[in-house]
């Protein structure tokens, strides 16, 4: 978050780009106010009390993401991952799981940035001059990310412009998924290992009842294992707390997973993330 928020009304040269963003996902006359700061990015935000949204950028920033306005697309690229932000009310939730929202972001911004016609070479040039190399507490770093806006660049080739040619790549993401998937597989025991000392622990003298850790579904949400417990709890490999619930409907296969008081719908295996005037967009599956 910066600082210092600067609030300037007159116009500014990327107004037009942030415009285009919002008419992209079909916010005309939105209430999104927009701001700049002398804080270096761009960021959103929303007010927990009003609920006035905001996007804040620095000038400055926009200029070198630019070079020199020679290529507003990156700038594009750029406000529709902090529209992204916005429209799944992400600045209002707590940031442990920041990642998964940075992620569901990005993805929003490919998504969106194929509509806009930009190549998939043009949705990547800023996450590629301006990602982190190393991930943060916050944020994956910028290879992870660029596969997040690879993704829903193509889930935008295939699912809207019908375009199979791009089926392909699709696949080698899901090759990338599957190293994932191997990688918190060994996670994944450790986390049970770890549920039977606490387990062991509790054993020893102490009343306090702690609750079964049976695994009952395993899904793939941007790129993260998520396990459900026998309560409906949603948890990752991070947190020792429940990140979310599972609200299972009588198909199985079907639902809602909620993170954070933001709601994934599950049909048929697949995960999809949405907020009202927003695409569907795919985000995960089923593994089990
Ligand atoms: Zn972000």
């Amino acid at each position: 978050m910066p600082a210092e928020i600067m609030i300037d009304k007159s116009p500014e040269p990327y107004d037009s780009v942030i415009s285009r963003a919002e008419s992209l996902i079909s916010l005309h006359n939105s209430d999104i106010e927009v701001a700049t700061t002398t804080e270096y990015g761009a960021f959103s935000a929303i007010n927990k009390i009003s609920h006035r949204r905001f996007i804040l950028y620095s000038p400055e920033f926009f200029n070198d993401v630019s070079e020199n306005r020679q290529n507003d697309l990156s700038v594009l690229s750029i406000c529709l991952h902090e529209l992204g932000h916005l429209m799944y009310n992400h600045p209002l939730r707590r940031t442990s799981t920041a990642q998964i929202f940075e992620k569901e972001a990005d993805r929003f911004s490919g998504y969106y940035m194929c509509l806009a016609g930009a190549t998939l070479d043009q949705s990547l040039a800023a996450i590629k001059k301006f990602g982190n190399e190393n991930e943060t507490e916050t944020h994956p770093d910028k290879a992870v990310r660029a596969k997040e806006i690879e993704a829903g660049y193509i889930d935008a080739r295939i699912n809207i412009f019908k375009d199979t040619t791009y089926k392909k790549q699709r696949d080698s993401i899901t090759v990338l998924v599957q190293q994932t998937l191997a990688m918190n597989k060994i996670k994944k025991s450790m986390f049970k290992k770890d549920s039977s000392k606490r387990n062991l622990a509790a054993g020893a003298g102490e009343k306090t009842k702690e609750p079964t850790l049976a695994l009952l579904d395993q899904f793939v949400l941007l790129g993260e294992t998520i396990y459900v417990d026998a309560q409906n709890n949603v948890r990752s490999n991070k947190e020792k707390e429940p990140i979310g619930k599972f609200l299972p409907a009588t198909t199985p296969g079907n639902g809602r997973i909620m993170i954070e008081d933001v709601s994934y719908t599950l049909e048929n295996g697949q995960i999809y993330s949405g907020a009202p005037k927003v695409a569907k967009l795919s985000v995960g599956h089923q593994i089990n």
